[in-house]
């Protein structure tokens, strides 16, 4: 590998998360070029490669034949060249609650654009705090990505939680190859808001409270309100998921239940963002945005209406322009308004 040309990427940039990881694997895959990369989420408390980031590499490696080194559990050095996409049948195992979405984030792209469809089948969680749960996934995401060309469809088997995991998720790509640009520059009137609170081997009065914050402070009527209890083994987990339905574009904000985090404290955190988005008016919320850039990278154009860029967002800016040379601007509209553009 040693006289391979590599791009050199510091994981510390911006964010510093595993964000940095998973687009830098996804491009090198993309754009069949090699990268090394340094200081893995060096802004993370425990930074470094976990399971669920090891897990990427290697899905990332086998989908591609690639080589690699620095492949370990706290590595923070890794050096990845990939081989030619293989799209098929897959199982990436994570084998702990580490999230399946994310490590899913990593294989897409390049299967997206790959000769023939796969099927990709993940285990692990499905519902962690600090990832797209998910219904965030299936409902919000690939809806939104499917309007690029492409047909991808996801399937959740089973729930998984942190910290038991056990989740499983499957995923079928048709790919394409041509990923077309997006405009999503308006949301158009909601025409529909939903609250559900999932719980798993917890008691009901957890969501009841979760639920009960939602008719106070967003006054949603009892028919938006949904408790779902699911079989107790899937647990222990809590999830609310708040859905808004626009005529243009669906979003979900989510709260997690976490040991020591009241249910209220769960639900004003879901609430909260639901309420600034429902405020800004702006079509895409803070996490789509920074997730759909890799994409619209690909695709060499897009532009979407959303909120104040995030750290993520500007981390996965720089990190895309390691890879791609695509100009990507984001003005500010008014207030909390930006537009970002990309090509
Ligand atoms: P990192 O922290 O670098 O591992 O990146 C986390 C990723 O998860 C980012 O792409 C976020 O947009 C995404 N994410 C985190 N929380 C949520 C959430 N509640 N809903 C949707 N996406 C999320």
């Amino acid at each position: 590998m040693k006289n391979t040309a590599y791009l050199e990427i510091n994981g510390a940039i911006g964010e510093g998360g595993g964000q940095i990881l998973r687009t830098a694997l996804a491009l090198s895959l993309c754009t069949r070029k090699p990268f090394r990369i340094t200081h893995i989420r060096a802004g993370r408390k425990k930074p470094g490669l976990r399971q669920q980031h090891l897990t990427a590499v290697h899905a990332a490696r086998d989908i591609s034949g690639a080589q690699v080194e620095g492949d370990e559990i706290g590595s923070s050095t890794v050096s990845f060249a990939p081989g030619e996409i293989q799209p098929g049948k897959y199982h990436f195992a994570i084998g702990t609650a580490g999230s399946t979405t994310l490590v899913l984030q990593t294989v897409l792209y390049p299967l997206l654009l790959a000769t023939a469809e796969s099927h990709i089948t993940l285990t692990g969680g499905t519902h962690n705090v600090h990832a797209p749960p998910y219904d965030f996934l299936a409902q919000v995401y690939l809806p939104v990505l499917n309007r690029m060309g492409v047909q991808v469809t996801a399937t959740l088997d089973r729930y998984g939680f942190f910290p038991k995991g056990g989740g499983r998720l499957r995923v079928h790509i048709t790919p394409t190859t041509h990923l077309r640009g997006l405009s999503l520059m308006e949301r158009g009137k909601i025409v529909k808001c939903q609250a559900t609170a999932l719980t798993a081997g917890l008691p009901e009065h957890i969501a009841l409270r979760e639920l009960q914050r939602v008719t106070e402070k967003l006054s949603w009527s009892q028919d938006c309100l949904h408790h779902c209890a699911l079989p107790p083994n899937q647990g222990p987990g809590n999830v609310l998921l708040l859905q808004i339905q626009s005529e243009h574009i669906t979003e979900i904000f989510s709260g997690f239940g976490q040991r020591g985090i009241r249910a209220e404290a769960v639900a004003e955190g879901a609430i909260k963002m639901a309420t600034d988005y429902m405020a800004a008016n702006i079509p895409v919320g803070s996490y789509l945005a920074d997730q759909l850039l890799l994409p619209l990278a690909l695709a060499g154009e897009g532009e979407l209406i959303t909120t104040t860029p995030s750290s993520h967002t500007l981390t996965n800016i720089e990190t895309i322009h390691y890879f791609l040379s695509v100009p990507i601007t984001q003005t500010h509209l008014k207030g909390d308004v930006w537009v970002i553009r990309v090509g």
